[in-house]
């Protein structure tokens, strides 16, 4: 910290401001512009706090007095009502910016002591690269400007998935945040397809991959193929889905109610070390789902199981009939 960590700590006691109390942080900065000024900030730097300025320097480049006023001055431009929070120091806001479908999304500013000659750092949960172009003359404002149309640009992509994690049970993620392509939608007892869309053509055909047993999976694939000529991008995505899988996806509801089983039949877990159950017997009465290391587990236990490269061949510990287990990684 140092001499920064001086400087700043003063400085946020000298506005009266609490981490605790970001809030009050437009009341108390308007009420308290003077100091910011630059007069009291030189009155408050004292010979002894000079000289310790000067000693970590080199480490740590305190930012200059009108880092501050010029900050709050581009906050002022931009709004306080955009801004979600502020750290005492003044090096890391967040700003707030919804776009044109009434969708909350955040950015992160990290603030340099050189700003605004330097960029700050953004952090932000977007599907694809955000890099806000910049030049010395350039205000928060003109970062939150490029986020608001990057956000549109994106506005479909948000569209598609919303529709998909409204209307259907989706597995995974759990919480998808704006950023996650992926997605894993329940079709059917243990059955399930992962699709990954792509950010930039949300409406084309997305990357499909089916989880469930052989016999009900096959011919959904037979189905994607026979009927890719349907997809049509003008509708969206969720309907395209049904029409070429010839399917309607269950709710969260429909499936809860019937006796739809995700957890492992050998651990009785859903998650274990983050893995889900992936592996289903192959016996279409069965159709009971393991996590992959746990019929790993299972049939090498089993005298009567044999495994060919990575392929293993046992009995599934549900209904006895052959289940093989094709290994994706090392367990
Ligand atoms: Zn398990
Ligand atoms: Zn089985």
């Amino acid at each position: 910290m140092g001499g920064h960590g001086i400087l700043l700590f003063s400085l946020s006691s000298l506005l009266g401001i609490e981490a605790s109390t970001q809030r009050l942080l437009p009341g108390l900065i308007s009420s308290h512009r003077e100091p910011l000024g630059g007069h009291m900030l030189s009155s408050f730097c004292s010979k002894e706090n000079l000289f310790a300025l000067k000693n970590t320097a080199e480490l740590h480049v305190p930012p200059p007095p009108q880092y501050y006023s010029g900050l709050i001055k581009d906050i002022e431009t931009l709004g306080w009502n955009k801004v979600e929070f502020v750290d005492p120091a003044f090096s890391i806001i967040r700003l707030k910016a919804e776009d044109s479908c009434s969708r909350n999304h955040l950015i992160t500013l990290k603030l340099n002591p050189k700003y605004p000659t330097e960029p700050p750092e953004c952090l932000v949960d977007l599907p694809v690269q955000f890099s806000a172009s910049w030049n010395p003359e350039s205000s928060l404002l003109s970062i939150h400007s490029q986020f608001l149309a990057a956000l549109e640009s994106l506005k479909e992509f948000w569209n598609a998935l919303d529709e998909i994690d409204e209307k259907t049970w989706v597995l995974e993620p759990e919480k998808p945040t704006r950023s996650a392509t992926m997605r894993r939608i329940a079709i059917g007892n243990n059955v399930s397809v992962n699709i990954e869309v792509d950010p930039r053509h949300p409406t084309m055909l997305p990357e499909c991959y089916f989880l469930g047993a052989d016999h009900v999976v096959n011919p959904l694939k037979i189905k994607l193929n026979s009927n890719i000529h349907l997809w049509d991008p003008e509708i969206s995505l969720l309907q395209n889905l049904k029409e070429v899988l010839e399917i309607d996806f269950p709710s969260r509801e429909a499936l809860q109610k019937s006796d739809f089983s995700m957890d492992c039949g050998i651990c009785y877990a859903y998650r274990l070390d983050g893995a889900i159950p992936n592996q289903v017997c192959d016996d279409a009465r069965c159709g009971q789902p393991f996590h992959e290391a746990c019929l790993y587990e299972w049939l090498r236990g089993l005298p009567s199981s044999r495994q060919s490269f990575n392929v293993i061949f046992g009995e599934c510990p549900y209904c006895n009939k052959q289940i093989t287990l094709k290994l994706s990684k090392k367990v």
